[in-house]
């Protein structure tokens, strides 16, 4: 048995998912002709309540857009130091935007509006950069899937308007976030400037994220993203699969973590483990006891079919997805247990 949990990014397409691609209507997408991109579009920007919606190939192609639209070159946003957009877009912030990043150390990546308050340059001082955009992400994806405050995302906001700072969300996995609180995606809709959200993550698509916004601002990102070499032809295949998600894989998260909060249980009343972060949804960081090579509890359980990675610093995560079945989750939770 081979039991891949490096990420949620692994799944491979539903039957279902695999009938609507089959089904799509195509067109050129590079021309807006593609009727299935359209109507993912026009779906989910209704569902969020925002006035319109663009489909990307990559949630970093999609944040990076957002980061150029908001921001000027020699400017500074505002994030966790634990942000995607910080560690893991390529450096693309300083490489497509010019700007620079100011960084919050907050909790397993949540920051709030005081801690941001204190880092926003005032505006007439002109040594510094200008602060123009914070950044937030929900779920987190280094600090193991810890979910925001809805409440603080509103003192943020308030924040922003106040300084007129534009506001983001990297909503990789806000649809875990929205399972989990059971908020409505319209109250995001309401309170952000831009949000993306993949729909390759816990929703099981081959490829595609989307980018939420004002209709002035996704008119711009069409620009953004044909720069940046993502104009797409025939995508609808690939949209398709989005619009089939959103209806038909949004609950089934719900079974992604309940099995990482069964993870985190067993590794709990593992002696080998030192400490596991606290599981709300889908992700399950944890480090090992002193004394234990991280790269060889990798190796021994790639030796046993199973497969996670490490993040640096003694930490090992564990991604919980819809191709995650309930034997290989037997099979891995007693594969746990008896490990040394
Ligand atoms: C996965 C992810 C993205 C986007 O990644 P792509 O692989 O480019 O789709 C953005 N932000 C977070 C927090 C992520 O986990």
């Amino acid at each position: 048995m081979i039991v891949n949990l490096i990420s949620d990014t692994v799944t491979k397409p539903s039957d279902g998912m695999l009938e609507a691609m089959f089904a799509a209507q195509v067109g050129d997408d590079v021309f807006k002709e593609d009727l299935s991109v359209n109507t993912l579009e026009i779906e989910v920007a209704e569902l969020f309540g925002m006035e319109a919606a663009l489909f990307f190939p990559s949630g970093t192609m999609a944040n990076q857009t957002a980061i150029k639209l908001h921001t000027q070159p020699g400017e500074q946003l505002i994030c966790d130091h634990y942000a995607h957009v910080y560690n893991y877009e390529g450096g693309g912030v300083s490489f497509n935007s010019g700007v620079s990043c100011r960084l919050i150390e907050g909790d397993r990546g949540r920051i709030t509006a005081t801690q941001i308050a204190d880092c926003i340059n005032p505006p007439d001082f002109y040594h510094s950069p200008k602060t123009s955009l914070v950044c937030l992400e929900n779920t987190t994806n280094k600090g193991g899937g810890a979910v925001y405050d809805f409440n603080e995302i509103i003192t943020i906001r308030e924040l922003c308007n106040k300084h007129d700072l534009a506001l983001h969300l990297d909503g990789a996995r806000l649809w875990n976030a929205l399972e989990v609180t059971n908020e409505k995606p319209k109250a995001y809709g309401k309170i952000f400037d831009t949000i993306s959200l993949c729909l390759s993550k816990g929703l099981g698509c081959p490829v595609g994220s989307i980018l939420l916004g004002s209709k002035k601002h996704i008119n711009e990102a069409i620009r953004i993203r044909k720069i940046f070499g993502g104009g797409m032809r025939q995508a609808g295949y690939l949209a398709a699969a989005g619009s089939y998600a959103i209806k038909n894989h949004r609950v089934e998260l719900n079974e992604d973590h309940r099995k990482a909060k069964e993870i985190e249980a067993v590794l709990l009343r593992c002696d080998y483990v030192e400490k596991v972060e606290p599981v709300s949804t889908n992700i399950v960081i944890f480090s090992l006891i002193s004394g234990n090579s991280e790269l060889n509890f990798i190796d021994n359980l790639n030796q046993k079919g199973i497969r996670l990675i490490a993040l640096g610093k003694g930490k090992l995560r564990i991604v919980t997805h819809r191709d995650y079945t309930q034997t290989q989750h037997d099979y891995v939770l007693t594969t746990l247990t008896k490990m040394y």
